[in-house]
């Protein structure tokens, strides 16, 4: 018994050398090929559209997909990897895998097989998509939510708006979240449904850009429904089931965001070990000043840490997508606690690093303000780090002891 858990098996997470060969692949590409646009991207806010097709073709956006539906399959550690390895280089790239997941995982997990060959080839050609929960009066409260879906005929009208919502600049496809009963105040998350909608649905506008601190080329937009009209074909799952889902999607989507942050936090620790062995102060390299060498020496304990705990949360959460319809408390467990550790070590590493470059760490021009900036973002969605321990103190009880204990 390794509490809260059953057996130290949990602990299984085995990197194959597949795994390697596709950390290698893609640590080159994101070094030739993306380190160089890291200006382009910051000023333009935009990724240069040959480098948006260079990725899709390599099947970077929809990692997961099973050959049969057009994609090249991989396992939740592979995807960590790619994920990692491009937000080493270009965070806001890492948006775009994480919310093009949503639809993957969604139809992976509740699709009808039709909805399933209409979408996923699709995506593994390419197609990008975002995911919309949030909304103006609810964000970590998503059982606030007020979009709703009225059922007319063969559609279902959608009114409404939502807000921070990524991607949108690229994608074909949005997972949505609306009310699709009107709400029960005790009983809030109930009366909630997901659909997939095409961007181009009438009555779907998108509304303005939101000026966020970081994650420039991929910042989130408003979107606004006004009698949008999608088929009913497209609602995922059952109806009613949307809370049920989106919360068990954000259990794997939280992995995502940890893999960007461990990517964000290995780069701030490369720029600040090299520079502080190379710049000279009081005669000496500065990292033979013990003020700045444990800098370097906390950054790299939290960042293999954080590296651990996101491959483990990935690997347990490969049980989820076995078990579609029950919410497995320990792949909750494991991917909050990954996102709030490899989050909170990707912000501690981008500010002990811009530390220990003086004034040259917060000028724009050396690249290096930009990981404070992005790892700020990375501790606010998918969940702030408050939420995370919310939902880990909500589950403790639970797990160990079998028991429910209200909390904030
Ligand atoms: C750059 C960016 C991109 C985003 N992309 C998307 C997207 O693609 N799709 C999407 O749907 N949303 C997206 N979001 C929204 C994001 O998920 C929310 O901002 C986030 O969940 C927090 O919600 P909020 O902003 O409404 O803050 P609030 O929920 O209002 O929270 C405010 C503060 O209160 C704290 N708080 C709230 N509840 C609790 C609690 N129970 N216990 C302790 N503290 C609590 C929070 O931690 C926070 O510090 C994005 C946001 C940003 C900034």
């Amino acid at each position: 018994m390794v509490s809260p858990f059953n057996s130290i098996e949990i602990y299984n997470v085995s990197i194959t050398p597949e795994h390697e060969i596709l950390r290698k692949t893609m640590r080159k590409y994101a070094e030739e090929k993306l380190a160089p646009l890291w200006k382009e991207i910051e000023i333009k806010d935009k990724l240069p559209q040959e480098i948006y097709n260079e990725l899709a073709n390599m099947g970077v956006f929809s990692i997961g997909i099973p050959e049969k539906y057009g994609g090249q399959g991989g396992d939740q550690i592979s995807k960590m990897i790619v994920i990692e390895e491009i937000s080493r280089k270009i965070p806001s790239i890492g948006v775009i895998i994480d919310t093009t997941d949503f639809p993957i995982l969604a139809l992976l997990l509740w699709g009808t097989e039709d909805q399933r060959r209409k979408y996923l080839p699709s995506i593994a050609n390419g197609k990008a998509a975002a995911g919309a929960y949030t909304e103006p009066q609810a964000g970590s409260w998503v059982a606030g939510i007020q979009t709703h879906a009225e059922k007319k005929g063969d559609y279902y009208i959608l009114n409404g708006r939502k807000i921070f919502i990524s991607t949108v600049e690229y994608a074909k496809y949005i997972i949505v979240l609306a009310r699709t009963s009107p709400p029960n105040r005790n009983r809030m998350h109930e009366g909630m449904s997901l659909f997939i909608v095409d961007k181009d649905t009438p009555g779907l506008k998108v509304g303005s850009k939101l000026n966020v601190l970081g994650m420039r080329g991929d910042r989130p937009y408003e979107l606004i429904f006004n009698d949008a009209r999608v088929p009913s074909d497209n609602l995922i799952g059952e109806e009613g089931m949307g809370y049920y889902y989106t919360m068990t999607l954000l259990n794997f989507t939280r992995i995502n965001i940890a893999a960007q942050a461990v990517g964000i936090a290995q780069a701030a620790f490369e720029k600040a070990f090299e520079y502080s062995i190379n710049r000279e102060a009081f005669g000496k390299k500065i990292y033979q000043l013990e003020g700045v060498s444990f800098k370097i020496s906390e950054m790299f304990m939290r960042l293999q840490a954080a590296r651990l705990l996101t491959y483990w949360a990935a690997k347990i959460s490969e049980k989820q997508l076995q078990n579609p319809d029950k919410s497995l408390p320990e792949v909750a467990l494991a991917g909050s606690a990954a996102k709030a550790f490899a989050t909170e070590t990707a912000e501690y590493c981008s500010r002990q690093a811009v530390q220990i470059h003086g004034g040259v760490g917060v000028d724009f021009e050396t690249g290096i303000e930009r990981y404070l900036r992005d790892s700020i973002i990375t501790t606010i969605y998918e969940g702030t780090s408050e939420i995370q321990r919310y939902i880990i103190a909500r589950l403790l009880p639970r797990i160990m002891y079998g028991r429910k204990i209200d909390i904030g």
